[in-house]
């Protein structure tokens, strides 16, 4: 019998679910005890519910294929198998908000992909890295939701997870404005161009409540924590626009920024190569030890060379130089599916697990 904390994975046959199936094979603290998708996939073997739709760059592994996948119309009993879970389903927001309370008073911790919970107000939105300590927000929502043990944490949109670690250490110059145009990979819809063949070759400049997402929720990572909520960050203002681009995984950002009190050039690229990540510092299995990395060369960073720096849970940045009418001008890259989802997702429980806030039923 493992004394591993038992985790579990609700839209475990998804892009994201299986990506989380790839990053619990040996991992040193969790073990995969239970997977959840749709009733459609209820009773099957996960090999068999999951069919011709793996979808992710590695094998499926050998310790998962013959788990009998539960349905999140039989929740009670999944949840008796697991200590806390990981979710990332595609299902109406409502819906969500509704099975992931329910699976937080079954005092069963969940670590969301989902946007569903991102603004209610007492669960904290964790890039580990940034805004470890609005881990503290979960006593309040324990209090409301009257649990012990369960609660719901969530992980921001993929699209702002490398233009806000990029610009985290500059938040003492006074960040007044940001401009920012996304190139978003296909896999942030669970596509691949097999499933999605109208995006070979194509761009498609809108992502369905993508820029909301990119411009509100930095803002709330920035925030501070007031009791039982998140005072948002007051400024930058943001202007975001996403677009959907022929990749398959890798969202790339180009971000023009202006400050109350501009660094130095080299101030930044300092910054950004000397980044400590607290994270890293409290020996999180899948934090990277370096959380940015600063490229010289002017045609990075691209998704195929660079989406995988790290393990694709460190950010890429390069071509910083002087904008015309912000301060500077420069590009990023993240992992979408990793650092922006299942990556983001383990980082945070690990966090949680290490705070105390997740431990053995
Ligand atoms: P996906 O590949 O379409 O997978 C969807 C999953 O949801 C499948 O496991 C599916 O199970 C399950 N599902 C569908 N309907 C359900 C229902 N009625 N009840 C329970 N489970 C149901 O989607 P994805 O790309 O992995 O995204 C999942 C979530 O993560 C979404 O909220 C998305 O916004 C978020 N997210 C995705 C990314 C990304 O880069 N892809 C990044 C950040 C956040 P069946 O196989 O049984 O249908």
């Amino acid at each position: 019998m493992s004394n591993k904390i038992r985790a579990g994975i609700i839209g475990a046959t998804g892009y994201v679910g299986q990506r989380f199936v790839a990053l619990l094979e040996n991992h040193p603290w969790f073990e995969l005890t239970a997977v959840c998708a749709s009733p459609r996939s209820a009773g099957k073997t996960y090999e068999e519910a999951c069919g011709d739709r793996w979808k992710i760059n590695v094998p499926m592994p050998e310790y998962v294929k013959k788990m009998v996948v539960y349905g999140t119309d039989d929740i009670e009993s999944f949840c008796d198998q697991v200590d806390f879970t990981f979710c990332a389903v595609d299902m109406k927001k409502d819906e969500i908000r509704a099975l992931e309370e329910k699976i937080a008073k079954l005092e069963t911790p969940v670590v969301s992909n989902n946007s569903a919970h991102r603004w209610t107000e007492d669960v904290p939105m964790i890039i580990p890295e940034i805004n470890a300590d609005h881990a503290q927000l979960i006593d309040a929502q324990r209090a409301r939701l009257g649990t012990k043990v369960g609660f719901i944490a969530v992980k921001p949109n993929c699209s702002i997870q490398s233009y806000v670690p990029a610009l985290t250490p500059f938040l003492g110059f006074g960040i007044k404005q940001i401009s920012v145009c996304t190139y978003q990979a296909i896999s942030g819809a669970g596509k691949t161009f097999q499933d999605w063949p109208e995006m070979v070759g194509n761009l498609i400049p809108f992502i369905g409540g993508e820029e909301e997402k990119s411009e509100k929720e930095p803002l709330k990572v920035w925030g501070t924590v007031a009791g039982d909520h998140i005072e948002l960050a007051s400024n930058p203002v943001i202007s975001a626009q996403c677009y959907r681009v022929a990749v398959q995984e890798g969202h790339t950002a180009a971000v023009s920024v202006s400050f109350e009190k501009k660094p130095t050039k080299e101030e930044m690229i300092e910054a950004w190569n000397n980044y400590k990540s607290y994270a890293y510092e409290l020996g999180l299995p899948h934090a990277p030890e370096h959380f940015v990395q600063y490229i010289n060369e002017d045609n990075r960073p691209q998704p195929a060379l660079d989406a995988y720096f790290e393990d694709g849970m460190g950010v890429s940045v390069a071509r910083l130089r002087e904008d015309n009418i912000f301060d500077y001008k420069f590009a990023c890259l993240s992992h979408n599916t990793l650092r922006g989802a299942a990556g983001g997702g383990m980082l945070t429980a690990e966090l949680l697990y290490k705070k105390g806030y997740i431990v053995a039923k």
